[in-house]
């Protein structure tokens, strides 16, 4: 990843705290076993790579609820984990989203439909956003650029499932489907993030 990406100074900080507990984690007896999730189940392939696109700003607010940029429409609550590659959380992984709008349009002045947010201890993200619209040539998407601390930069894209869309866009990849819960107020969809350890 391009050193172009910066981390800002609260992810540096928790990149130098988790550097200096040596990035450990707790070390599983033999015959006792870590709880599946749908998307980790045994070794598993990282998360496929996607074009960041044109609409990528650095800097993002920290935020988890991208509502509060200005986006009005659909809510959609947007969770998840960042897992290794043998399905061990990555805890105060960076986990950075944007995406366009209910008209189809990216801020590209401000910051309306931006935000980061970094895992906890259990590797878990959660955004509040809204349901993006459609844009020309593109089906339904986020955008989200997910790093360990120290880690390289996972930049790819999240897609919605039963989009018509989906068949038509050259860039969609059935392995970045979310999982999302059918009908409500408020949509709830899935990703679990697997990237290589830092
Ligand atoms: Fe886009």
């Amino acid at each position: 990843m391009s050193r172009s990406y910066q981390p800002d100074r609260r992810h540096l900080l928790l990149a130098g705290a988790v550097g200096a507990a040596g990035m450990s984690f707790p070390t599983i007896a033999a015959g006792q076993e870590l709880t599946p999730t749908p998307e980790c189940r045994d070794e598993h392939d990282a998360t496929p790579r996607q074009s960041e696109g044109p609409f990528f700003k650095p800097k993002s607010p920290l935020l988890s609820d991208l509502r509060q940029t200005g986006l009005t429409g659909e809510t959609v609550i947007l969770t998840g984990l960042v897992l290794t590659r043998d399905c061990r959380p990555v805890a105060n992984a960076l986990v950075d989203l944007w995406h366009a709008d209910a008209k189809g349009d990216y801020d590209n002045r401000g910051s309306r439909g931006r935000g980061h947010q970094f895992t906890d201890a259990q590797g878990r993200y959660r955004f509040l956003t809204i349901l993006p619209a459609r844009y020309t040539g593109r089906t339904r998407h986020y955008h989200v650029k997910v790093q360990a601390a120290n880690g390289p930069v996972l930049t790819t894209q999240l897609y919605f499932p039963s989009e018509p869309g989906n068949a038509r866009d050259p860039l969609f990849r059935r392995e970045l489907l979310m999982s999302v819960a059918p009908g409500g107020a408020e949509r709830a969809a899935r990703f679990d993030f697997v990237i290589g350890r830092a």
